[in-house]
């Protein structure tokens, strides 16, 4: 009898579960590409046509290796537009007894599946490094799931940059070294842009008339295969590596990708994993190439953070996305949407996430992240546009970033206290302010930096909450010291910019 193997667009590796667990001689591969996807959040052009062409691609590499696929494009008039649609038309059309999942990595699609009037098995996602009762187990009994010691632990469960059970350096942690602010350079490499093939022309066009989503669909730079992402990762491996450390956490205007990995959209739809990445960063830092902190920094950001967030959305569930511990409840601003800004960081980040469905991981938590935190935005409305925007965005690992780490909507399990910080953090680690509109340095008054009045005024909003917090106690007691008509004029002007973006005004 036949059963339905079923393969997501985020699934693309070889020895996914479903497939492992499949057999050639009986089974029939499911590939859907549906609208009902593609139209769950508002999705960037660049990262549906990404999933498509590399769903397309995948699927031909199937059938090369003797699976039997049925594949349906998006505009096969027979198309049901839901996963759910096309797994019943297929069970009717060979009569299938069966259907063969690997867990989605969104609760959404799971709950559909799971409501399928055929039988339906959901095979645990092993693409990670540790398997769902594993996490269960680490986080049984702790109080705060403190990603450094789930970090420790994967650094001991892989043996990655190890010297028995010593970290090897003599530290588990090399970030003081790097975090320092970038300054332009014209030899800086750059991350090459692949040039779009016959099958990435033929899906852009498809997308191109179907979406009309936020974001800039041309010009389309991604690998869209396993062979690509490979190239992609050797090539950050060996031309920015070496400068990863020191550069993750700046800013720069015009140099969107500095010395970023920009892989995390292959490592999320499967044609990279994350042991290959780290081992072929560890063998760089072997081999002397790379100096220790850069090397140890990605690979703490793979198998520590990439894998933590992985087990805190499975670990907390569907109810996770409702958190919104600090009642927040403002409406996107439509800055976020493209519309016209004074703020120069801002609009840098917005920019090139409109052009190029990318940003990095401080211009997403201390830019666009802190600035809806402050002005208290509905953690759920920023978490659809996290989830919408970002190439590499699928909701096991975007949900707990925005909701747990950028809008402290869980109430603390990730972090001890919010990332929140006036313009200063920004000044420091970027080249924005000079260009800006605002004045960084300016605390009060018109010119004031949205980010000096907003970080004020949250603080002075979430007193009862946050006063007690070791780590903030002395930020109330430096807003206690100033001289009460100074205190007065930055709340009034705070409540000037919030009324200004509740207004659709332009700030
Ligand atoms: Fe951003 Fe403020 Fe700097 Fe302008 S002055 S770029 S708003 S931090």
């Amino acid at each position: 009898m036949v059963r339905l193997v079923l393969v997501l667009g985020d699934q693309l590796t070889l020895d996914v579960a479903a497939l492992t667990a499949a057999d050639k001689a009986r089974d029939v591969v499911v590939m859907a590409e549906v609208m009902g996807e593609g139209e769950s959040v508002p999705h960037h052009p660049q990262k549906i046509a990404l999933i498509l062409a590399a769903m397309r691609k995948f699927a031909v590499g199937l059938r090369e290796q003797g699976w039997r696929v049925v594949y349906s494009k998006l505009d096969d008039p027979e198309n049901g537009q839901t996963i759910s649609a096309e797994l019943l038309r297929r069970a009717a059309e060979f009569g299938a007894v069966e259907v063969i999942a690997t867990k989605p990595g969104e609760w959404r699609v799971l709950r559909d599946l799971q409501e399928l009037p055929v039988p339906v098995r959901v095979l645990e996602d092993d693409r990670f490094l540790w398997s769902e009762p594993e996490f269960r187990a680490w986080a049984e009994g702790r109080k705060q799931l403190r990603m450094e010691w789930f970090y420790r632990d994967m650094r001991r469960k892989t043996g990655l940059m190890m010297e028995g059970d010593q970290p090897a350096g003599g530290q588990w942690n090399f970030d003081h070294d790097n975090r320092k602010p970038a300054k332009g350079d014209l030899l800086r490499a750059r991350p090459r842009d692949f040039a779009p093939d016959a099958v990435v022309v033929e899906v852009l066009a498809l997308v191109e008339a179907r979406f009309s989503h936020f974001g800039r669909l041309r010009p389309f730079r991604w690998a869209t295969d396993r062979d690509g992402a490979l190239e992609a990762l050797r090539e950050f491996v060996t031309e920015r590596l070496p400068r990863f450390g020191e550069e993750q956490d700046a800013m720069l205007e015009g140099e969107v990708f500095l010395s970023h990995a920009v892989i995390s959209p292959y490592l999320n739809i499967g044609l990279l994993g994350p042991m290959e990445v780290c081992l072929a960063v560890e063998d760089a830092w072997k081999a002397g190439k790379v100096p220790i902190q850069a090397a140890e920094g990605f690979i703490r950001q793979v198998i520590g953070w990439r894998e933590y967030v992985r087990g805190i959305w499975e670990l907390k569930g569907p109810e996770y996305l409702e958190g919104n511990a600090l009642g927040h409840s403002r409406a996107l601003p439509a800055v976020y949407w493209g519309a016209e800004t004074g703020m120069a960081c801002m609009r840098a980040a917005v920019g090139q996430t409109r052009d190029l469905a990318y940003a990095h991981h401080i211009q997403r938590l201390m830019v666009t992240g802190n600035f809806a935190l402050l002005a208290g935005v509905d953690p759920a409305r920023v978490h659809e546009w996290y989830l919408s925007v970002y190439v590499d965005a699928f909701e096991w690992v975007e949900a707990p970033n925005t909701i747990g780490m950028s809008q402290f909507a869980d109430g603390g399990l990730l972090g001890s206290k919010p990332y929140v910080s006036s313009g200063a953090y920004i000044d420091r680690m970027s080249d924005h302010c000079g260009g800006c509109r605002y004045r960084v340095k300016e605390k009060v008054g018109e010119r004031a930096c949205p980010f000096n009045l907003l970080y004020w005024h949250f603080l002075v909003r979430h007193r009862e909450r946050f006063r007690a917090n070791p780590r903030m106690g002395q930020m109330y007691r430096v807003w206690d010291g100033m001289d009460e008509g100074h205190r007065e004029a930055v709340l009034v002007g705070a409540e000037a910019v919030l009324g200004r973006l509740d207004a659709g005004k332009v700030v």
